[in-house]
């Protein structure tokens, strides 16, 4: 089965995490998700890409909710045998100056007209590994900072090693956040001189020819986003891979580098740092082509790190994943060809109302059952849907919404309105876990208004149920922390206007009153859904037809334009291509 993947050169993409189906639990939120979907637009385009990514037995975790509103995590542990096949290549990494074996698992991302994506799942627990190194790829995001360099050791240098050991073509490698930067060093020990051929002080290493295979895509403007390795814990990790610092000698014999030889510390402070080894600045340092996934975001970046060239490719979602049934049934009758080109949503001006309206009814119902299921709480199809779900983490404000529930239960006792919420906090993340026990704490508070339901354990599956099934897309984010965003993208598939703060995306996507609206703060958030929304949603704004007119706006213009096809498109002609 590999040998069909081997004749084309490939781009090889790698990623901490990558959402590859609902049943393989190894994403925590947007940046795998977008993976997922980066890999299943190559598929439907014919873009030879192969994913490299950690399997992550333990998979991130299930969340459970308790009485008091605290989330409790539960293993979220899948089996890769059930999904992938076993490959029989094994390559080593050293990690302490131990030898850690890394395999793989092959997984395929197909569709309907034969496209194919492989995706390498690499693994640890192998017999040949001693027990603590057996888990090193079973947590993402899991461990104390070592765990995490080891994680990203075998990633990256054992992503590279393990491409050329089933005898892939690798045309460019591309980075799908930093986690990945290591694979920048394992390319320099690739192509490195002999030191006959070197002049006194010159670098072993044709960092040039390096860079021109690495393409790197930066996430997130969040500090903690951006991993950093104290030297004492890299030179511990790496042993004796590294030389030139201390009282260690260059390795003798005249051939600084080789292909299994020891890297000149010199050239990770070079690349990655001075004071500590970053791997944003790693990648930054290792790659040609470097852009951030929108254009506030590549703005931000660049001030960032100045000096450096961020473009700008926004981001975009998967189209037909992202589509709930009703509507790819809608699209499929009245726009053939929108899977393969999306852009053909722009006749969206051409399906007749009630049809679009049938579609999303569909879909809110499909909504209303899962919850009546989960909570027990029966939601009412008439009434005006807010959803909101997203990693629960400071910067995204939850809170934003229930800043005056006094307020908030005036505005609904004119209009009836209620609230699905879901998300997971890291488990780390104690803000995080505090937001989500407050939310629970706002749901009884407007209890007797306002139906309030929070979703335990936020997936792939219940994201699609939400972004169609609410009625309105709330998101309020700190500008400028939102690189992008893409649940808002995810329902404009299904004809759902955002409400959401100017950040990421929405600055691009956001035409006032056509695709959805603009808030600043609670206060403007209140008044426009009062004075503007909520009208609009009832027709008693003078125009009847008003709230289909906005929901043919948000899938004629945004799933026109946001979807992972065209992103698609721009990294091969502008990333791979150059
Ligand atoms: C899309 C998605 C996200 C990311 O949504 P944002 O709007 O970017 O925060 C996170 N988790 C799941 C399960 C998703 O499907």
């Amino acid at each position: 089965m590999l040998d069909e993947f081997l004749r084309l050169p490939r781009v090889a993409y790698f990623s901490m995490e990558i959402a590859i189906r609902n049943e393989i639990p190894t994403y925590a939120g947007g940046l795998g998700v977008l993976a997922g979907d980066t890999l299943r637009s190559a598929a439907d385009l014919g873009l030879p890409l192969v994913g490299v990514t950690l399997v992550s037995r333990a998979g991130y975790f299930h969340q459970e909710i308790d009485a008091a509103g605290t989330q409790v995590e539960r293993p979220a542990t899948w089996d890769p045998a059930r999904w992938a096949r076993q490959l029989d290549a094994k390559i080593a990494v050293r990690v302490e100056d131990r030898p850690v074996w890394v395999g793989a698992w092959l997984y395929v991302i197909g569709n309907s007209y034969g496209g194919k994506v492989p995706v390498l799942l690499l693994d640890t627990d192998l017999p040949e590994n001693r027990p603590d190194d057996r888990e090193i790829t079973h947590h993402l995001y899991g461990g104390d900072e070592a765990y995490r360099l080891k994680q990203e050791m075998v990633l990256g240098f054992g992503g590279v090693r393990i491409l050329r050991a089933l005898d892939f073509e690798i045309s460019s490698y591309h980075m799908n956040e930093g986690h990945s930067a290591l694979l920048g060093v394992e390319l320099l020990r690739r192509y490195s001189y002999a030191a006959d051929d070197l002049r006194p002080g010159e670098m072993p290493y044709d960092l040039p020819r390096v860079r021109d295979m690495c393409r790197f895509t930066t996430h997130t403007p969040v500090d903690a986003g951006h991993d950093r390795f104290p030297y004492d814990l890299v030179k511990r990790l790496f042993a004796s891979s590294v030389y030139g610092y201390d009282d260690r000698e260059p390795p003798k014999g005249g051939q600084p580098g080789g292909e299994h030889g020891p890297i000149d510390f010199t050239v990770l402070t070079a690349l990655g740092g001075t004071q500590e080894l970053n791997m944003t600045r790693l990648a930054l340092s290792a790659s040609d082509f470097v852009n951030g996934v929108a254009k506030r975001h590549a703005e931000v970046s660049s001030r960032m790190y100045p000096g450096y060239q961020v473009r700008a490719i926004t981001n975009g979602v998967h189209p037909y994943t992202w589509s709930t049934q009703s509507f790819r049934a809608l699209y499929d009758r009245h726009v053939p060809g929108w899977c393969h080109e999306p852009e053909l949503l722009l006749r969206v001006y051409g399906i007749p109302d009630e049809a679009i309206t049938d579609a999303h009814a569909k879909a809110k119902q499909a909504l209303i059952e899962r919850v009546r299921v989960l909570t027990g709480v029966t939601l009412q199809e008439k009434a005006a849907t807010l959803g909101f779900a997203r990693r629960m983490t400071a910067y995204k404000r939850p809170e934003m919404l229930f800043t005056d529930v006094n307020r908030l239960k005036a505005i609904a006792r004119e209009r009836p309105l209620q609230i699905v919420l879901a998300g997971k906090a890291h488990p780390h993340d104690g803000e995080g876990k505090k937001l989500i026990a407050s939310l629970h704490r706002h749901a009884r508070e407007l209890a007797d208004v306002i139906r309030v339901v929070f979703l335990p354990d936020y997936d792939l599956e219940l994201a699609l149920l939400m972004v169609a099934g609410v009625d309105i897309w709330l998101n309020t984010p700190l500008p400028p922390f939102e690189a992008s965003g893409t649940s808002g993208m995810k329902a404009a598939f299904n004809g759902v206007p955002s409400l959401s703060v100017m950040d990421g995306w929405w600055v691009e996507g956001c035409i006032e009153g056509v695709t959805g609206w603009a808030v600043e703060d609670a206060a403007s958030l209140y008044e426009k859904l009062e004075h503007v929304v909520l009208p609009l949603y009832y027709g008693y704004s003078g125009n009847a037809r008003g709230w289909v007119r906005v929901m043919k706006g948000v899938i004629g213009i945004n799933a026109a334009y946001f979807n992972s096809h065209r992103m698609m498109r721009r990294y091969a002609t502008e990333a791979y291509l150059r």
